[in-house]
């Protein structure tokens, strides 16, 4: 538990499990082992993907992962599309329509209309090399990660200290263990 650095739980995995899966099999187990329903997560940026802030939010977690700005790729960046969750669609900065398409593993494509496109000043910036319309991708918990980026900016003094207390506690542990146990990699000999 936080409050007396007791660690009531280990999971050791190979590197092909991505980190993120391994939150909600954790706060189970920490659930089980205590009783006590967890409130709060905190976790550091290498978690900070949609997927995690959408599987917390849906148990009514509060998570203290500080979200990352989105990655600029594009002078017309997606940040600049405003997700309508009430009528699944975006809008581009130009007030156009993007509505979903064909889903991928993680999320789904939302396309505009070419007719839309043709004749935007944007175009030359927003448009791929090649293309007549817009197509951009939005993960399936993409309104948690948007919900998580408004969060962080409104972090209270509290919550910053709880962050705190996660980066020498829980942090400080796993350096520990890294740095001076040579528990960074492990190797698995089946006899
Ligand atoms: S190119 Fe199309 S999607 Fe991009 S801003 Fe213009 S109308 Fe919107």
């Amino acid at each position: 538990m936080t409050k007396v650095g007791v660690i009531l739980d280990v999971a050791v995995t190979t590197g092909q499990t991505n980190e993120g899966e391994m939150i909600e099999p954790q706060v189970d187990e920490v659930e089980a082992i205590t009783g006590i329903e967890i409130k709060t997560v905190t976790a550091d940026v290498g978690y900070a993907y949609a997927k995690v802030y959408g599987a917390l939010e849906r148990r009514g977690i509060d998570a203290l992962i500080p979200a990352k700005a989105e990655p600029i790729k594009s002078r017309v960046p997606l940040r600049r599309f405003r997700y309508d969750a009430k009528h699944d669609i975006l809008k581009c900065p130009r007030g156009r329509i993007l509505r979903p398409a064909r889903p991928i593993k993680h999320g789904r494509f939302f396309s505009s209309k070419a007719k839309d496109c043709s004749r935007c000043p944007l175009k030359g910036d927003c448009l791929s090399k090649g293309r007549v319309n817009k197509a951009v991708v939005v993960g399936n918990d993409y309104p948690a990660l948007l919900r998580a980026r408004r969060r962080r900016e409104r972090w209270s003094w509290q919550d910053r200290r709880l962050y705190q207390r996660h980066r020498w506690r829980s942090e400080g542990f796993h350096g520990e263990a890294k740095t001076w146990h040579g528990l960074a990699r492990g190797v698995v000999y089946r006899t």
